[in-house]
């Protein structure tokens, strides 16, 4: 977790294809594919630039962004 951003999915609701595509897009490589699966490089979440690309290839719900500091969520709309 980062300390001002905390991203947060559920790797189950993302496919393959959808969670390579998520972790090519990202400018910060917040994110990355490991064992058929994506995950969260926690290191790096506070470089997240809010741009939202993230947020379009997710399916609905998959994917929160949490603004720590000020308590308002990003959230996947698929
Ligand atoms: S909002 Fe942009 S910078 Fe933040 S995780 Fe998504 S793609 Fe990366």
């Amino acid at each position: 977790m980062g300390e001002f951003i905390e991203i947060t999915l559920d790797a189950d609701l993302i496919p393959l294809e959808a969670a390579r595509r998520l972790a090519g897009l990202c400018p910060v490589d917040i994110f990355a594919v490991e064992a058929g699966h994506l995950v969260v490089r926690p290191a790096n979440e506070d470089e997240c630039t809010l741009c939202e690309l993230c947020l379009a290839p997710a399916p609905a719900g998959s994917l929160v962004i949490h603004k720590r500091y000020s308590g308002e969520n990003l959230v996947a709309r698929g």
